[in-house]
């Protein structure tokens, strides 16, 4: 497939990695790279971890200046806000037109605002923040340093990481999650447990089962009749996929942009990635996910197809990391609902979860040899069994350096 332009919508993790792929694959035409941000494209995972506790904002940028010049991506600041597939150009909202040959669609996602009383408002005027940007941190970290309580709503990663870091700053801290259980949308019972027993360990107030109702600045109702004061609000309830400019292109939308196993969307000359984007998974089934891994792998995917015409299926193994307190959560796999866990007996926390008798993921705490064995093993070809591991003590690290990858 010849192309001279490339258009990436989206200069986050996903769409500089798809500038910097592209070059590093030898494509000669020319890149453009869109963002509606200010700035250098930056990593988010920091906002909730070291750039919450140090403000240091060096380590954000994912390359410096000098880069993009000698890389020759062309960095353009602006917002799309419509694809023309009949003439191949994305238009920006201050008029301007960028054509392209092939366009990546990297839009990223944007933080979910659930229908609870007083929420829409309390957001609109920063009563309530979210923690998505170098923005939201910011503002963060001046709430922290100015002190009392803070209410997180939402149980998941973000929540509980800044949740961690808002509790070791002094701040008082409760966290509301409304599901039974924390991060629960993606992590087994016992990888819960353990982080609800570490949070109430360094004197978090957390309340799993409970749904915030009504939300006013300084304070959220929640259903079991109680108030929380806050000083501070952080909603952290997940996030929605930025799928619009997809939708009324007239592109496939479900869950996200749909892409197929080459990551393209029912436009040829149209892909689309990372957290925007709705791929065939490990399973075949359709999945989207929110990670670090996933914008990075599916950019290197793409971008190779771009530059040297290779049609391989993208088949990378996920993976993901949070940090919350002393703690680093490593996943390797996709868990499902429905999988059975085994704890592997050991010091370190380590839980498999199987389809059967089947591996499909890795959790492990603080054990970063565990998680890349597990992501070596999910890697192979053929399917490794709940027999097999046990035969071999239950030593992922072992059965790794056999694997045939
Ligand atoms: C606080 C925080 C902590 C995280 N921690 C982790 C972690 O520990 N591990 C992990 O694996 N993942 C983590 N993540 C998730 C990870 O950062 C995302 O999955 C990743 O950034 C997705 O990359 P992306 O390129 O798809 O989207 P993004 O990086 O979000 O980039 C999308 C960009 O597109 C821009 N954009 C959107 N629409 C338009 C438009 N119409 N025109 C122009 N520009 C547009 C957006 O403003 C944004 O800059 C974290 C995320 C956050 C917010």
């Amino acid at each position: 497939m010849a192309a001279d332009r490339v258009v990436i919508v989206g200069a986050g993790q996903g769409g500089f990695q798809a500038a910097a792929s592209l070059r590093q694959d030898g494509f000669a035409g020319r890149v453009t790279l869109l963002g509606d941000e200010p700035g250098l494209p930056y990593q988010r995972p920091p906002l909730s971890k070291a750039y919450m506790k140090d403000g240091d904002p060096k380590r954000l940028a994912l390359r410096a200046e000098a880069f993009f010049a000698e890389a020759a991506i062309e960095r353009v600041e602006g917002r799309a806000v419509a694809i023309d597939r009949a003439a191949a150009r994305v238009g920006l909202a201050d008029g301007r037109t960028l054509a392209y040959d092939q366009l990546i669609l990297a839009t990223g996602a944007r933080n979910v605002v659930p229908p609870i009383a007083g929420l829409a408002d309390a957001v609109a005027s920063r009563a309530v923040v979210g923690l998505r940007t170098l923005g939201d941190a910011g503002l963060l970290r001046e709430r922290i340093a100015a002190g009392g309580r803070a209410v997180v709503i939402g149980g998941g990663f973000i929540g509980l990481e800044f949740a961690a870091v808002a509790r070791a700053a002094g701040l008082d801290v409760t966290v509301v999650e409304a599901a039974d259980r924390l991060m629960a949308r993606v992590v087994s019972p016992e990888i819960s447990g353990h982080f609800l027993d570490l949070h109430r360990s360094l004197g978090v107030d957390v309340r799993p089962g409970v749904a915030a109702t009504a939300v006013e600045p300084g304070a959220v109702t929640l259903a079991d009749g109680d108030r929380v004061a806050g000083d501070l609000i952080l909603l952290a309830v997940g996030v929605r996929p930025n799928a619009e400019l997809a939708a009324e292109a007239g592109l496939g939308v479900a869950n996200g942009v749909v892409v197929d196993g080459r990551l393209v969307t029912s436009d040829p000359a149209i892909s689309a990635l990372g957290d925007v984007a709705s791929y065939p998974g490990p399973d075949g089934a359709p999945v989207r996910l929110e990670s670090v891994q996933a914008a990075v792998d599916h950019a290197r995917h793409i971008a190779r197809r771009i530059a040297t015409g290779d049609m391989a299926d993208y088949a990378a193994v996920p993976w993901f990391w949070s940090d919350q307190g002393d703690r680093k959560l490593q996943i390797a796999g996709l868990r499902h609902p429905g999988h059975r866990t085994v704890v592997v007996p050991g010091d370190r926390l380590v839980v498999l979860s199987l389809d059967g008798d089947v591996l499909k993921a890795v959790e492990t705490v603080n054990a970063p040899a565990p998680h890349m064995a597990a992501r070596r093993l999910l890697a192979q070809d053929r399917a490794l069994t709940a027999g097999e591991i046990e035969a071999a003590g239950f030593d992922l690290v072992a059965l790794a350096k056999g694997a045939k990858v």
